[in-house]
């Protein structure tokens, strides 16, 4: 067993944008991590090859042999069918339905390979590592590009009979007349607490106020919004109440399901700290269960964007502890 504590597994966050990628031990702790940009084209045929020769590279920087590696864990984005390792729809990625993702890398690195949904890997990772990890019922949902969500409850990720369980960006919030989502819905979640969804509430209000914002006249991110808002700018305390209305209102309606000792906020718009749980707490406690409100906590990430290799990492011991490969 000591042996095997000098062996590593590769974990990977397959992110639209931004592939991150790190080396861990067999006891979990990280060795080294980098991230590398993903490259869509041509119906994202290079992502993989770009995967394996960049560990390669890493490899031969810290002058270890491939030999030490003993399995890779990937969290993809979309809903996984877990032992065959299918991503059965990744339209950020530009793949096909159905994509053989496990089965593809197992032959490109010769290594055992487990996937799963990124959320899901991201709340494994927080269950494992996280300020999480002293709880069975806890749920994670990651506000950025996109809004994802995990749901662990009683220990065990809730993955429904296909894979998509846990969809929290996908709640319909707004049942009429709501912008169209990545997913071809209406009135999701993601249209109105993503990245996107914050711009586009901050350009129809700026369009339809006379008074001055901080915000009018230029390019503005979502940290500007959030920025602004501390500040008391009327325009961007406006989007930022919307937002946290429609988050507060769904981590209640989930609340009221799972009862999770807490609910743990990441993602880049997490960024904006405890302001953004301030925020949100009011609309929860609102619309929550009184006991599902006085037990349920709503806390930031302390993992970061790590908790996905995190989770990446458990995934793969897990599924080698599984197969008695450790
Ligand atoms: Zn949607």
């Amino acid at each position: 067993m000591d042996g095997f504590k000098r062996k590593w597994v590769v974990a990977i966050d397959l992110g639209g944008t931004t592939t991150k990628l790190a080396f861990f031990n067999h006891s979990g702790k990280m060795i080294k991590k980098w991230k590398i940009s993903t490259d869509k084209r041509n119906a994202g045929q290079y992502i993989l090859d770009n995967i394996v020769t960049s560990i390669d590279k890493q490899l031969q920087q810290l002058k270890v042999d491939k030999e030490i590696l003993t399995g890779i864990g990937m969290g993809a984005p979309g809903p996984v069918h877990l032992e065959q390792g299918l991503l059965y729809n990744a339209i950020n990625l530009g793949w096909e339905k159905n994509y053989p993702l496990k089965k593809l890398l197992e032959k490109k690195m010769n290594l055992p390979v487990a996937v799963e949904n990124d959320a899901n890997c991201a709340a494994l990772g927080e269950f494992w590592k996280g300020i999480g990890q002293h709880s069975k019922d806890l749920i994670f949902v990651t506000l950025g590009t996109g809004v994802g969500g995990g749901i662990i409850s009683n220990g065990k990720l809730v993955r429904g009979v296909h894979g998509a369980g846990g969809e929290i960006g996908h709640i319909t919030v707004i049942p009429k007349n709501g912008y169209r989502c990545n997913c071809g819905k209406i009135g999701c979640l993601e249209t109105v607490a993503s990245a996107k969804g914050i711009q586009r509430i901050t350009k129809q209000l700026l369009a339809s106020k006379k008074e001055k914002s901080m915000l009018s006249d230029k390019y503005f991110t979502v940290k500007d919004v959030f920025n602004a808002a501390k500040q008391c700018d009327p325009t961007a305390s406006e989007v930022v109440d919307t937002f946290s209305f429609y988050l507060g209102l769904t981590l209640a309606n989930i609340g009221n399901i799972f009862n999770p000792e807490i609910i743990i906020l990441g993602g880049g718009i997490a960024k904006a700290g405890d302001f953004l749980v301030k925020k949100v707490q009011p609309y929860f406690e609102n619309y929550a269960f009184p006991t599902v409100r006085d037990s349920t906590v709503i806390s930031l990430t302390d993992l970061g964007n790590d908790a996905g290799v995190f989770g990446a990492c458990r995934l793969i011991l897990n599924q080698m502890m599984k197969s008695k490969k450790m």
